[in-house]
């Protein structure tokens, strides 16, 4: 905003009450700008409210990499697959396949993971000025988070993937475990289980509570967060754009994998493809002492209050499709 050569907007409406609209938001308005955030159906009502909750800098990586292209395009085809893609016909998201293999390669992962390090960097000091700006919830630490293994072999793609962001500045705090030792560190892990990789220095928020509590911050701040305001058209005007009847100096748009409708009608021509995953909170007899990564599986378990949330897989299918329920059951 101000690097721009017009006037910085005074008024924004943004569309989604998420992680990402509400934490927009509240952003701008620490520039100043008076806010009012449209959700269609409620604060944290998407993938915002049913998350793992990690903060984890020693796992964001870009999803296209070459190991997807070795392990076999096709497998991905089973329903059984962590990463999952249905049969479709859809043309915009068997374009958007091609281009997601075309990028499968080292050095446009290289180039992904460099463009994605200052985010990183960026990312946990901007929960700490949420924090220290009157947002009511807090990131705890996740010390350690637990990546299990049947064998040492298994852990082999992970310690790579480590190795790998050392080489790119990004070295990941961790050590090894194995045998008895592994499962007397976590002892909710089975004897199947016989190394664990335990990261150091990552973070988790409860991210229901945490979302509301910045739709809160927003509120107390004067903005204006209007829940069941579904938004269907955006028309740009001369001076800025009209949302729902209302005149605004700007918009953004924060409505998650439903972007790509809204962003059309802005002239946005990329297309985004929403990854879906699932997930469900239960109780456990063994509750986990801390949150565990099966990476094979692509599933975690985040230990929630007295309940764990087990979330992960990954699929790409059309955003409103129904859910798949073999995708629970493998
Ligand atoms: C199972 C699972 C586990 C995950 N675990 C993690 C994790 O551990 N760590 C992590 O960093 N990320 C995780 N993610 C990803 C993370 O949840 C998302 O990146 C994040 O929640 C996206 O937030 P958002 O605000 O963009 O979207 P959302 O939270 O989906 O919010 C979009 C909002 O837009 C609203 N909306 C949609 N259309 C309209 C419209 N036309 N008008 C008005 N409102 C509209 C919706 O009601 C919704 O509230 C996980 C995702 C899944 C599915």
């Amino acid at each position: 905003m101000t690097r721009s050569p017009h006037k910085p907007p005074a008024r924004v409406a943004v569309i989604g009450a998420g992680m990402v609209g509400l934490s927009t938001a509240w952003f701008l308005q620490e520039a100043g700008v008076q806010v009012t955030v449209l959700d269609r159906t409620g604060v944290a009502a998407g993938s915002s409210w049913g998350n793992a909750g990690w903060l984890t800098s020693s796992l964001a990586a870009p999803l296209p990499e070459p190991a997807i292209l070795k392990y076999g395009l096709r497998a991905m085809f089973s329903p059984s697959s962590p990463l999952y893609i249905p049969p479709t016909a859809n043309p915009r998201l068997l374009k958007w396949l091609a281009q997601f293999a075309r990028n499968c390669t080292t050095a446009r992962r290289d180039r992904a993971m460099r463009a994605m390090v200052p985010l990183i960097h960026g990312a946990l000091p901007a929960f700490g000025a949420l924090e220290a700006g009157g947002v009511k919830a807090r990131t705890r630490p996740a010390d350690p988070l637990t990546a299990a293994f049947r064998s040492a072999q298994d852990s082999k793609g992970l310690l790579e993937e480590f190795a790998h962001l050392k080489s790119t500045g990004r070295p990941v705090d961790f050590d090894i475990l194995d045998g008895a030792e592994a499962r007397n560190a976590e002892p909710a892990l089975t004897d199947e289980i016989t190394r664990v990789v335990r990261f150091h220095g990552e973070r988790l928020i409860d991210p229901a509570r945490y979302v509301r509590a910045i739709a809160d911050s927003v509120r107390a701040r004067g903005g204006l967060v209007a829940e069941g305001a579904e938004v269907n058209t955006i028309h740009p005007t001369r001076t800025g754009v009209t949302v729902a009847g209302e005149d605004y100096d700007a918009v953004v748009l924060a409505h998650g994998a439903w972007i790509n409708r809204l962003a059309r009608q802005a002239g946005v021509r990329q297309i985004v493809q929403a990854g879906r995953g699932y997930s469900f909170t239960v109780t456990m007899d063994q509750l986990p002492n801390g949150p565990l990564y099966f990476t094979q599986q692509k599933v975690v378990c985040t230990p929630l209050g007295d309940r764990v949330r087990i979330a992960g897989t990954m699929e790409f299918r059309d955003v409103g499709a129904p859910k798949d329920p073999r995708r629970i059951q493998s």
